[in-house]
């Protein structure tokens, strides 16, 4: 079973320059819902002023529908975000350093130390609340800012995200710069290190490899992946980036090649085609516009 999470209220929203009305996230949340995703990543709790998009998190957190077999997971930043996270509706918080210590300070205005020391902070504040913490090293295949990241950075940061406490932990290639055989290694790595601890690869499409990437990753022995639908998102901090992987291709993909998800792929290509309505403009993703490949077209003949 490879599971798929689906990211696009928060990757995908964040970056899109025009307000999404609170009530067409919380209807799209809700399809999402019962689309088969295990864990669906919400919004996030930043500051309003920096992300204007998500400025309705609340909102949203307890507008929606919750479907008990879906985790309900939601970014914070700091403990701010975390106090309002832990007054709504919540299953886990996703908390996010940068390997590289260049984008963290872009990112979060923060040294790699007042990240890890904020975060042991949140994770007792969310182990009181019963609410899980998934640690997020982002940049981990590469920054734009310092170029490659060493899989030793990667280590140690994991190390001490799970010595704190995280439940689980996720790679993130937040500006693509990741490639196949490098992720293989990486996973393998880490597996090798971490093998009972649930890890989630987050790529991004910004240089086309973010199907290849998954499927090195699967290889290596990784199960996880987040993903959005129609392929949107981005980091507003990092120059030059785009989509995240996009559902829709993924599960297409996945489902071709035998792999299990429990993701049904016919409902979110209906939602997948119903996006470029909500946010005003086209998709990158392909499987939405080609079609599967087995739906075939009358003969001209
Ligand atoms: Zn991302």
């Amino acid at each position: 079973m490879i599971h798929v999470q689906e990211v696009v209220t928060r990757d995908g929203f964040q970056m899109e320059p025009s307000f999404i009305p609170t009530e067409e996230k919380i209807r799209l949340i809700n399809e999402l819902s019962v689309a088969g995703f295990s864990k669906i990543e919400v919004t996030s709790f930043v500051s309003p002023r920096h992300v204007p998009q998500l400025k309705d998190a609340k909102a949203v957190l307890n507008g929606i529908e919750k479907n008990p077999n879906v985790t309900y997971v939601v970014l914070v930043p700091n403990e701010k975000g975390a106090e309002l996270a832990l007054q709504s509706p919540v299953d886990e918080l996703n908390l996010v350093m940068s390997a590289s210590a260049t984008h963290n300070r872009a990112n979060v205005n923060r040294s790699h130390s007042e990240s890890l020391d904020s975060f042991s902070r949140i994770i007792s504040m969310a182990r009181s609340a019963n609410v899980l913490a998934n640690g997020t090293v982002a940049t981990a295949f590469g920054c734009p800012f310092e170029g490659e990241i060493s899989s030793d950075g990667i280590l140690r940061i994991v190390d001490s995200y799970l010595s704190m406490g995280m439940n689980s932990f996720t790679l993130a290639d937040t500006t693509g710069m990741a490639y196949p055989t490098q992720v293989e290694a990486m996973v393998r790595e880490v597996k090798r290190r971490f093998p009972e601890i649930p890890l989630t690869l987050h790529f991004h499409n910004t240089r086309g490899l973010g199907l290849s990437n998954i499927l090195y990753a699967i290889e290596a022995g990784a199960d996880r992946f987040d993903a959005a639908l129609g392929g949107i998102g981005g980091c507003p901090f990092a120059p030059g980036a785009s989509g995240n992987v996009c559902t829709e291709d993924v599960v297409h993909m996945l489902s071709n090649m035998g792999f299990t998800t429990s993701v049904d792929l016919d409902h979110i290509l209906s939602l997948a085609r119903e996006l470029p309505k909500i946010i005003g403009h086209a998709t990158p993703g392909q499987v939405a516009k080609a079609g599967k490949r087995l739906e075939l077209h009358p003969s001209p003949f």
